[in-house]
């Protein structure tokens, strides 16, 4: 996430998640509301048994993600070790000057303060309203 050029991943860094997803896995997937406690646990002593590699918590991430995402593999024990992490990354890459479309959800960059639509829903848009005025204007033609 930070370094978005990262394509490999650290071998021991693998087969140590592999191992924590393997032995909490299960616990993870049956404690998940319930039992905060419970997961923070485990979250402290996957953290630990990570941190023993000496990988910085971005660059466990950058190679995580490249790892678990190329592949069907557990990433639920990923998620709740660097969830938060992983939305703080994603809020501070997201361009604070582009917004997201209330029609079809891309993010465009407004023009001005209210434009709520992207270029192309804009346009969709306006060609409806037109096509709602006309027909509106037929049929009070039609009753008069
Ligand atoms: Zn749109």
């Amino acid at each position: 996430m930070h370094d978005r050029t990262v394509d490999y991943c650290d071998m021991r860094l693998a087969k140590t998640y592999d191992d924590l997803a393997q032995k909490y896995h299960f616990k993870l997937a049956h404690t998940y509301d319930e039992d905060e406690t419970n997961i923070s646990y485990i979250i402290t002593v996957c953290m630990d048994q990570l941190n023993d590699l000496n990988i910085t918590v971005e660059e466990m991430i950058d190679q995580l993600t490249y790892y678990l995402f190329n592949k069907r593999s557990k990433k639920s024990l990923f998620w709740c070790c660097f969830g938060d992490k992983l939305i703080d990354n994603l809020k501070t890459n997201l361009d604070r000057s582009t917004r997201c479309c209330k029609k079809c959800g891309r993010r465009f960059k407004p023009s001005g303060n209210h434009q709520h639509y992207c270029g192309e829903c804009a346009a969709e848009m306006k060609r409806e309203k037109a096509k709602m005025r006309k027909r509106k204007q037929r049929e009070k033609a039609k009753i008069a």
